[in-house]
């Protein structure tokens, strides 16, 4: 598959990206917003194009044409506030979703948040990005796209444990797992493009006790 990757210069999206740029069955584009970035890319020999997710859809687009799948693992972080958050997790979402459509490109995977779906376990001080995540997966999840969301819990700069658990909704004790490494993440991403299993489904992920293929392959 052609895959571009949104986000492609974050902690989780670099990942990604450079798994594409070593697998068999893929090539990727990565979706970056400053030129130093593109360089970076270029001298790696990794396809790059330049654009911003506060841009008009139509500028998403040019970026868009020609794959066979998004994925969207942007996000304004936490160092920004709510407007920011809004702008990007949720419209420039949206905004990707929109450009993917009108081009038609089919498959889009997301990066999403554990619990997003379940407002009542958001925290109080956390409300605003919940709401940001909770509404992009439910446009995408009406938006006919072949989509896949992935919910991953805290996210830790560790090794991959190549261990995983996911479910629809998971349910979480005091003692369980909450987190889960960021390379174990975008291998979740990368074996879910191509399998069907995942398709049109929206699971949370953390640390468990089995492989990524076979905890996929159960969705
Ligand atoms: P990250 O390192 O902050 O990466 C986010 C990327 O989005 C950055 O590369 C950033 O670009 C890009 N971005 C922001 N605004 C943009 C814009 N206007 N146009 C284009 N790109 C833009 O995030 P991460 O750690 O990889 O996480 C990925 C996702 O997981 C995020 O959506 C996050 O909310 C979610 N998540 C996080 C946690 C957690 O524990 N932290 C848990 C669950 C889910 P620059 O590099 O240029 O700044």
């Amino acid at each position: 598959m052609k895959v571009l990757v949104v986000g492609a210069n974050g902690k989780i999206g670099r990942q990604v990206v450079n798994m594409l740029e070593e697998s068999d069955t893929h090539s990727v584009t990565a979706f970056v917003r400053k030129e130093e970035q593109v360089e970076e890319l270029k001298q790696k020999g990794i396809e790059a194009y330049l654009g911003n997710l506060e841009g008009p859809v139509t500028d998403l687009e040019e970026a868009v044409k020609g794959m066979d799948a998004v994925v969207f693992s942007a996000g304004s972080g936490g160092s920004t506030g709510a407007d920011k958050t809004l702008l990007i997790d949720l419209d420039g979402a949206i905004k990707v979703m929109e450009a993917a459509q009108n081009v038609g490109v089919n498959r889009f995977v997301m990066v999403s948040a554990f619990g997003a779906n379940n407002r009542e376990g958001w925290s109080r001080d956390m409300r605003p990005y919940y709401v940001a995540k909770h509404y992009a997966d439910k446009a995408l999840e009406q938006s006919g796209l072949e989509y896949t969301i992935v919910r991953p819990g805290g996210l830790l700069d560790e090794p991959a444990k190549d261990k995983i658990k996911v479910a629809g909704n998971l349910e979480i004790s005091e003692s369980d797992e909450k987190t889960v490494p960021r390379e174990d993440v975008a291998k979740v991403i990368v074996t879910s493009l191509d399998n069907e299993k995942t398709y049109r489904k929206a699971f949370d992920l953390v640390t468990g006790e089995q492989s990524i293929e076979e905890a996929l392959n159960q969705l």
